[in-house]
């Protein structure tokens, strides 16, 4: 039996050969594939998951060992399949069917089939129950129309975890099914949305009598809420954990904030080290990776860590703009550097609001934790039909 040190010993030797493997790969999802796939091959994906659909059947333990290990060592293309791997697939683990467990884990832990969210709706972001997108059950499929947006990867996406209203009737919590919709299909358009970093890194997705399996569902028919919620705390937990922030590769994705061994270096390449300022600022975003580092370690709130995330986010970003200067704020295309600053400095604030903006997740620890009064007007008896909507 392996123990804990050979494990990890074995992970990080996986990664150290990794970035040279998928150099001569054209494409991130191509990328993104053959990575997993090989992460498959050596028997390190999907450790706590039953063998029966493709895992390695091993103690829970070994995932937090394989996190830790891998930290500092995942390439960007792991970015691409959080949402999979992360919440579509855990949430599928816990409460699809058996066929849609073996239909789905198997390819999604192999990396053979990339996924995105269509949750957010241009009227239903923080208040995600009040979505509009329908589903209507068309013999032994579901017909779906409606607009989703600020989806991730979808532009690689080959399935996507969908919430859509099946019962107008019901109240807003109440009418909603969650999915699995096929994104290769006539009904499904997905428009690239350009950010300020002038990347592309989400799209808004029409749903045009889009085409669904009926028995391609997840839980109970209009039963899908409280499946949003659990998927949501997959999400938070995935954004917040771990994010030990030392890994330059992450950062670079924009999904992680600014590593401190970064910011020292751009500090000392600017001869600014010795600026008293600049070191007060290191010494809080040191102590902020620290601090996620052990609350990572520790069984936190999931909307703790993604909080703590944020700010360190933002923190580390305000300091690369006070270290980089003009070059922080503007740049040219052949300056790589620069550009990866002033990426940050951009990026930043879009961390307070995927996954749930810093609001909503004060709004859940109040409620959820603290047992603080629930907010006033949710008309939670109410038909959504007769609900005022934007
Ligand atoms: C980088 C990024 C990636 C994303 N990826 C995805 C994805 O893959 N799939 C997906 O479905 N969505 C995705 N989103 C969307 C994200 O979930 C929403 O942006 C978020 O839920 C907020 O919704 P909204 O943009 O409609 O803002 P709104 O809900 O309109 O909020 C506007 C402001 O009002 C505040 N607010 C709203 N309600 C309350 C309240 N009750 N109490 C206090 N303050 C409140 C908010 O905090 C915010 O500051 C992504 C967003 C980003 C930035």
């Amino acid at each position: 039996m392996e123990s804990r040190e050979q494990f990890q010993d074995r992970v990080r030797s996986f990664y150290l050969g990794m970035e040279q493997e998928l150099l001569g790969i054209e494409g991130p999802a191509n990328r993104a594939r053959a990575y997993r796939g090989a992460l498959m091959q050596a028997g390190l994906a999907g450790l706590s998951y039953p063998r029966s659909v493709g895992g390695q059947g091993l103690d829970p333990d070994f995932e937090l060992a394989f996190r830790q290990a891998s930290l500092d060592l995942l390439p960007p293309e792991d970015a691409m399949l959080t949402i999979g791997i992360d919440m579509a697939l855990s949430t599928i683990g816990e409460y699809g069917s058996e066929e849609l467990q073996q239909r789905f884990i198997p390819t999604g832990l192999a990396g053979e089939e990339i996924w995105c969210q269509l949750y957010s709706e241009p009227g239903a972001g923080s208040d995600l129950a009040g979505l509009t997108t329908s589903a209507v059950r068309d013999g032994d499929e579901w017909i779906v129309t409606g607009q989703k947006v600020w989806t991730s990867v979808a532009e690689h996406a080959d399935l996507a975890i969908l919430l859509a209203r099946t019962d107008p009737e019901l109240p807003k919590h109440r009418g909603i099914t969650m999915l699995v919709l096929n994104m290769h299909q006539p009904g499904v358009n997905v428009r690239p949305l350009r950010q300020m970093t002038g990347a592309a890194e989400f799209n808004e997705v029409f749903l045009d009598e889009a085409r669904i399996p009926v028995d391609w569902i997840l839980g109970e028919v209009n039963g899908g809420w409280p499946l949003a919620v659990a998927l949501l705390a997959h999400e938070r937990t995935s954004l917040g954990q771990g994010v030990r922030t030392s890994n330059e590769a992450k950062a670079k994705t924009g999904r992680a904030p600014l590593p401190f061994d970064g910011l020292v270096q751009r500090a000392r390449d600017q001869a600014r080290l010795a600026d008293p300022e600049i070191r007060q600022e290191l010494a809080r975003v040191y102590c902020g990776e620290q601090l996620i580092a052990w609350g990572a370690a520790r069984d936190l709130h999931p909307s703790v860590g993604k909080l703590w995330r944020t700010i360190q986010g933002w923190r580390a970003a305000q300091l690369a703009h006070l270290i980089g200067g003009t070059s922080a704020m503007a740049w040219t295309d052949d300056d790589d550097e620069a550009d990866y600053w002033a990426y940050h400095v951009l990026n930043c604030r879009g961390m307070s609001l995927g996954g749930g903006t810093d609001e909503i997740q004060k709004n859940t620890l109040g409620e959820r934790v603290l047992g603080l009064p629930r907010e006033p007007g949710a008309h939670r008896d109410t038909p959504f039909r007769d609900l005022l909507r934007n």
